[in-house]
This record gives structure tokens, C-alpha cells and sequence, in this order.
């Protein structure tokens, strides 16, 4: 294991070593409230494997990142919210990302008539 992934706080939640409230798991990913929600429902869909962020994806990730976006739309659907989300990736210390390992957050829950 490299040091990146000894100090990542997502590898320490697949393994297990980091209190979580987990939704979803199978054997690429996991599924996971985050922490401070931006909506009412606010889940990161992440896989087991360490990835740094998009970038660092290859051929041999085609499987596990096709995997990736059907739990992406499971989670949603286990949310009950499969007929309004938005899915982020932040890609880049600029763009945003804070957590260096691969995550899709699944982002829903608005009151109907209510706009985000
Ligand atoms: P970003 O890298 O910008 O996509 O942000 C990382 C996301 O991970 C943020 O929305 C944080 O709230 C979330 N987060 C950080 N630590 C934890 C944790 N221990 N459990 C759940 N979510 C977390
Ligand atoms: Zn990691």
C-alpha cells in the first residue's frame, strides 16, 4: 500500500477503519453518506480502489468505472430520489476536489416544487 493510500480518508472507509454510514457496497465500491450534506440527500459513491481522481484512470478501470455509474444509479433509486439527482466529480485541488481518491457524489432530495 502506498503512502497516499496509508493517509487516504476513503481507503480507511473501505476498509473499514473509519465509522461510516454505508448504503451500498459490492465488490468495486462502496457507497457512503457524506459528511456535510448539501441537500437533503447527499451520498458519494466511491470505488474500492484508490484513484487519485479522473486523471489517473486507465484501460484496465473500464470495468470498475462502468461499474461505478450503475451504483451510481441504484444509489439513487435506493434513495428514492431516481427521478432527480445531479452527479459530481470534482476533478483538481482548483475545481474543487479536497478528497484525493475518486468519488461521484449523488446529490438530490429537493422538495418538488422547491429549485437548488
Ligand atoms: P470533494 O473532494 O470536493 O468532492 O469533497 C470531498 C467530500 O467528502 C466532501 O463533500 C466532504 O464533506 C466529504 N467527506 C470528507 N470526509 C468524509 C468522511 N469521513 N465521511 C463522509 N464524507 C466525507
Ligand atoms: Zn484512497
Amino acid at each position: 500500500m502506498s503512502q497516499d493510500e496509508k493517509e487516504c480518508i476513503f481507503c480507511k472507509i473501505v476498509a473499514g477503519d473509519l465509522p461510516t454510514n454505508k448504503l451500498f457496497e459490492n465488490d468495486w465500491v462502496v457507497a457512503f453518506a457524506d459528511i456535510a450534506p448539501k441537500a437533503p440527500q447527499h451520498v458519494l459513491v466511491v470505488p474500492k480502489k484508490h484513484i487519485a481522481n479522473l486523471n489517473e484512470i486507465d484501460d484496465a478501470d473500464r470495468d470498475l468505472l462502468a461499474n461505478l455509474m450503475f451504483s451510481v444509479r441504484d444509489v439513487a433509486r435506493k434513495l428514492g430520489i431516481g427521478d432527480a439527482y445531479q452527479v459530481k466529480i470534482y476533478s483538481g485541488e482548483k475545481a474543487g476536489q479536497s478528497v484525493f481518491h475518486l468519488h461521484i457524489h449523488v446529490i438530490g432530495g429537493w422538495e418538488k416544487a422547491q429549485h437548488h
